[in-house]
């Protein structure tokens, strides 16, 4: 499933193959994704210039000088990516528009868990009624040690599933909310009632590092983004603890224990983490 540094990543690749351009020549498989495609919204973000991509949550957010936002979701399996002009259509595309290059934009979605939508971006009433279960962001400056330390207050849950609320904060899944851990030295299972100010604060700090490095690797690839683009899955990153049950913490050389937290498979070093 992709995750926010895969979708920040998506955002940036997709930046200079869009800004100033204009869609046209919409087309839709005609096939349902998460939700009906709303195809005559869809129809008319044409004939406006784009003027920002930007990422909120897990969304990519395509700015029109109109005021038009136009939003996706990746879902378990979408991807959306720029393609050259007359690229073949392949099974699983299900949107397409052409820019002004001549190059392509698609989504392609194998398992139609994505999702597009259009807002009036000048009706902050909608777009907030949009966004409204989407919590911090956690590259923001207001992702604190203090917001989660409030956030917790009157919860009896452990940290990971807590970090993995999007409602208290976006874009942190068992991936990266295991490895966060990890570099922050707390147990996933731990109480949030348990945890110290400067647990939070090395928290903070952690998730900011892992989601950070996960998108420079993501990065790295972008100069190839129209390659990049018609592949998914994760980024070649190197894990410390994720899928490693058995294996010797790179740290202390201790063995990466496995539990289930909230039916969701959780890695930890019983050495490093507290
Ligand atoms: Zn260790």
């Amino acid at each position: 499933m992709p995750e926010l540094p895969e979708v920040e990543v998506t955002c940036m690749g997709l930046t200079p193959h869009l800004i100033g351009q204009k869609l046209s020549h919409f087309w839709s498989s005609g096939k349902p994704l998460r939700q009906p495609v709303p195809v005559n919204a869809l129809l008319h973000v044409s004939n406006s210039s784009i003027l920002a991509v930007k990422r909120r949550a897990k969304y990519i957010l395509i700015e029109f000088q109109s005021g038009k936002l136009l939003i996706f979701h990746l879902g378990m399996t979408g991807n959306l990516g720029i393609f050259a002009p007359n690229t073949p259509r392949r099974k699983h595309d299900h949107l397409e528009w052409q820019l002004e290059s001549g190059s392509l934009l698609r989504f392609h979605d194998p398992r139609r868990f994505g999702l597009v939508a259009v807002l009036n971006g000048n009706n902050k009433q909608e777009v907030e009624l949009f966004f409204a279960t989407s919590g911090m962001e956690p590259l923001s400056s207001d992702f604190t040690a203090d917001y989660l330390q409030h956030a917790a207050k009157r919860r009896s849950i452990a940290v990971k599933p807590f970090l993995m609320t999007s409602q208290i904060v976006v874009g942190i899944g068992n991936i990266y909310a295991s490895e966060s851990l990890f570099h922050a030295g707390i147990r996933p299972d731990k109480s949030v009632q348990l945890l110290q100010e400067r647990e939070w604060q090395r928290l903070v700090e952690a998730v900011q590092k892992v989601l950070r490095h996960a998108i420079a690797c993501g990065g790295s690839t972008i100069s190839d983004f129209r390659n990049a683009s018609q592949k998914s899955g994760y980024f070649q990153i190197s894990f410390h603890v994720y899928g490693k049950a058995g294996i010797p913490c790179s740290e202390c050389g201790a063995t990466i224990k496995k539990l289930t937290l909230s039916g969701r498979s959780s890695f930890f070093c019983p050495h490093c983490q507290h």
